[in-house]
C-alpha cells in the first residue's frame, strides 16, 4: 500500500502513517451538536474528513469511520458546567421534546451532507444511546482516583491527572499552571470543583432540566466530552488510529477526551490527532452565534448580503478542496466565483479527456513522461497529508495538456495508449472517488436538489415580473439561456427543461 504522511496535531509534526492493524483504519470524527442548522463552517470540517476517508479507501484501506451525533451534554458557551444544555434549552424555548429538536436538526444535517456528497460514516452513534457506557466510564475514572463527586456531580481531577501523566494541555499547547489560574467566573458550580481547570463528567440535573438519567451519583446527564471517549472506545477499541474534528475542538473537548481515556485505560485514545482549520467569512471565523455566517441554503440561492449570486453545492465543495484542510479558508464572493470557473474547467477537461480515443502506435516520448509524472505528483501530494490544492494543481496542468491534445497543439501519437488509459482512470478516481465531486448535469439530477433550486429560481423570476423588476427577470432569463435551460410560461406557472 502507498505510504502516506499525516500531520499529527498531538506531536505537532508530520508522521508516516502506520495503522494498528495492517490494511485497516479506525477513524473517529466529532459530529455536530444537533440543536440548530449546520452552517458552512461545520460543512467544511465534514467535507474535509470525507476526503480523508475517501482517500484512505482509495488506497485500499478498510476503514471503520465513526462520526457521532451530539444530542446531550453540550452546554451553552462550550464550558463544562453551570449553564444550560444546548438541546435542552432549545426544546424549552420551542416547547418541544428534546428528541424532536434532535430529530429535526439531525435530518437537516444528513440532508446537507447528501447535498455536499459527503459519504455517511460506518457508524453514527448518538450520545443519548450510550448513557450506560458513559456512566461506566465515570465509575472507572472515580475508581482510578482521577475523579471526585461533589453534590451529585462528578468532576475530573485535572491536577491529579497532570501530576500522574504530565500530558494535560499537550494537545492544545496549554500549560497546566495557566489552566489552574484561568478563571471561569460565569460558572455557578465553580465552587464545587477542587481546581478551576477540573471539568464535569457527570452533571446533576437542575429541576427544570429536561434530559436526565439515573446514575449512582444523581439523576443527571453526562458531560459533553465523555460521549466521544465512550463511543470511540466502544466501536473502535481502547486504541485506534485517527481522531479528528475542527481545530476549535482541541480545547477543551479533545484535551478532556484524552484525560478521560487515560483515566479509564491509562493511555490516549488514538495514535494520530487530526484537526481541520476554520472557515472564515470575509476574514472572521464563521460562527452562527456571532452572526457571521452563511447558511448553505443562502449560498445555493445567492440570498445573502455577502454574495452577488448563487453557487451550487459542487462549486462550494470544489472551493473547499482548493485549500489544504489545515489552513484557514476565507469565503468571499470573489473566491467563490473563481472556484466556479475552476470547477467548470476541471469538469470540462474530464469530459474532453473521456472522449479522446487513442489512434494506436503512440510513443513514450517527453509528453508521455510529463503526463505520467504529473499523475504521480498528484498522488504523492494527496499522500502528503492530503494536500488537495497541490493535487488539484497537477490535475489542472493535465487539463491544459488534455485541451491541447484535443485542439491538436499536442499529438496523441506522443502518448502511449496505456498512458491515455491511466490518465482517464486518474481523472475518474480523483474527481469522483477521492474529491467526491459530482457532475452538475441539470437534466439528470435525481435527488431533487436541482428541481428544488430551479423552482426557487422560477419563483424569484415570477416575483420579479410581478414587481415589474425587469432587470432581475431579464438576468434570470439570460443566465438560464446560457445554461441551455428553456422556461415555458403557462397558466399553471412556469416549467423548465433542458434545451
Ligand atoms: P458543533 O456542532 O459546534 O459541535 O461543531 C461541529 C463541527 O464543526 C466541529 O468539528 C467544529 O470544530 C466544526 N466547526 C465549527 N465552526 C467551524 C468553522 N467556522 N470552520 C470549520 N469548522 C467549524
Ligand atoms: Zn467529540
Amino acid at each position: 500500500m502507498k505510504e502516506i504522511q499525516i500531520y499529527n496535531s498531538y506531536s505537532g509534526k508530520k508522521e508516516i502513517f502506520k495503522p494498528i492493524h495492517e490494511g485497516r483504519v479506525g477513524m473517529y470524527v466529532c459530529g455536530p451538536t444537533v440543536y440548530s442548522d449546520v452552517h458552512l463552517g461545520n460543512c467544511r470540517t465534514f467535507v474535509g474528513f470525507d476526503i480523508i476517508y475517501r482517500y484512505l479507501q482509495h488506497l485500499g484501506y478498510k476503514v471503520r469511520y465513526v462520526r457521532n451525533i451530539t444530542d446531550v451534554g453540550h452546554l451553552e458557551g462550550d464550558a463544562d458546567t453551570g449553564r444550560e444544555d444546548k438541546i435542552s434549552k432549545k426544546a424549552r424555548l420551542e416547547q418541544l421534546e428534546p428528541m424532536e429538536i434532535v430529530q429535526q436538526y439531525m435530518n437537516g444535517f444528513h440532508e446537507m451532507m447528501k447535498i455536499f456528497n459527503v459519504l455517511p460514516p460506518n457508524i453514527e452513534p448518538r450520545a443519548t444511546g450510550h448513557i450506560i457506557e458513559q456512566i461506566e466510564m465515570v465509575q472507572a475514572i472515580i475508581d482510578n482516583g482521577l475523579a471526585y463527586e461533589q453534590n451529585g456531580s462528578v468532576y475530573f481531577d485535572t491536577l491529579k491527572f497532570a501530576e500522574k501523566y504530565g500530558v494535560y494541555g499537550k494537545l492544545s499547547g496549554r500549560k497546566i499552571e495557566d489552566l489552574l489560574t484561568e478563571t471561569r467566573d460565569n460558572l455557578k458550580n465553580q465552587d464545587e470543583k477542587r481546581h478551576p481547570s477540573d471539568f464535569a463528567i457527570w452533571i446533576k440535573a437542575a429541576p427544570e432540566h429536561l434530559m436526565r438519567w439515573q446514575a449512582p451519583w444523581s439523576v443527571g446527564f453526562p458531560g459533553w466530552h465523555l460521549e466521544c471517549s465512550a463511543m470511540s472506545t466502544k466501536y473502535l477499541g481502547e486504541k485506534f488510529d485517527i481522531h479528528g474534528g475542527g481545530g476549535d475542538l482541541k480545547f477543551p473537548h479533545h484535551e478532556n477526551e484524552i484525560a478521560q481515556n487515560y483515566g479509564v485505560c491509562g493511555h490516549a485514545p488514538c495514535n494520530y490527532w487530526m484537526h481541520g482549520n476554520m472557515l472564515l467569512l470575509e476574514g472572521k471565523k464563521m460562527s452562527k452565534s456571532d452572526g457571521n455566517s452563511i447558511m448553505p441554503g443562502e449560498l445555493f440561492t445567492g440570498q445573502s448580503k455577502h454574495l452577488t449570486k448563487a453557487y451550487s453545492p459542487m462549486v462550494v465543495r470544489f472551493f473547499m478542496l482548493q485549500t489544504h484542510y489545515r489552513s484557514t479558508l476565507d469565503m468571499t464572493d470573489d473566491a467563490l466565483q473563481a472556484a466556479e470557473k475552476g470547477y467548470r474547467r476541471l469538469m470540462e477537461g474530464q469530459k474532453v479527456l473521456q472522449e479522446l480515443s487513442h489512434p494506436g502506435n503512440g510513443k513514450a516520448g517527453d509528453l508521455d513522461k510529463e503526463i505520467n509524472s504529473l499523475i504521480d505528483l498528484a498522488f504523492n501530494d494527496m499522500s502528503d497529508d492530503f494536500n488537495t490544492p497541490k493535487a488539484l494543481a497537477s490535475l489542472f496542468e493535465l487539463v491544459t495538456k488534455i485541451n491541447s491534445l484535443k485542439g491538436g497543439q499536442l499529438s496523441l501519437g506522443d502518448v502511449t495508449a496505456e498512458t491515455l488509459e491511466r490518465l482517464k482512470q486518474t481523472f475518474n478516481d480523483f474527481i469522483f472517488d477521492i474529491f467526491g465531486l459530482l457532475t452538475e448535469d441539470f437534466a439528470s439530477s435525481g435527488d431533487g436538489v436541482v428541481d428544488g433550486l430551479m423552482n426557487l429560481i422560477l419563483e424569484m423570476r415570477q416575483t420579479a415580473r410581478t414587481n415589474k423588476d425587469w432587470g432581475t427577470s431579464d438576468k434570470i432569463r439570460d443566465v438560464l439561456k446560457e445554461l441551455d435551460i428553456v422556461v415555458k410560461d403557462s397558466k399553471e406557472g412556469a416549467t423548465w427543461s433542458k434545451a
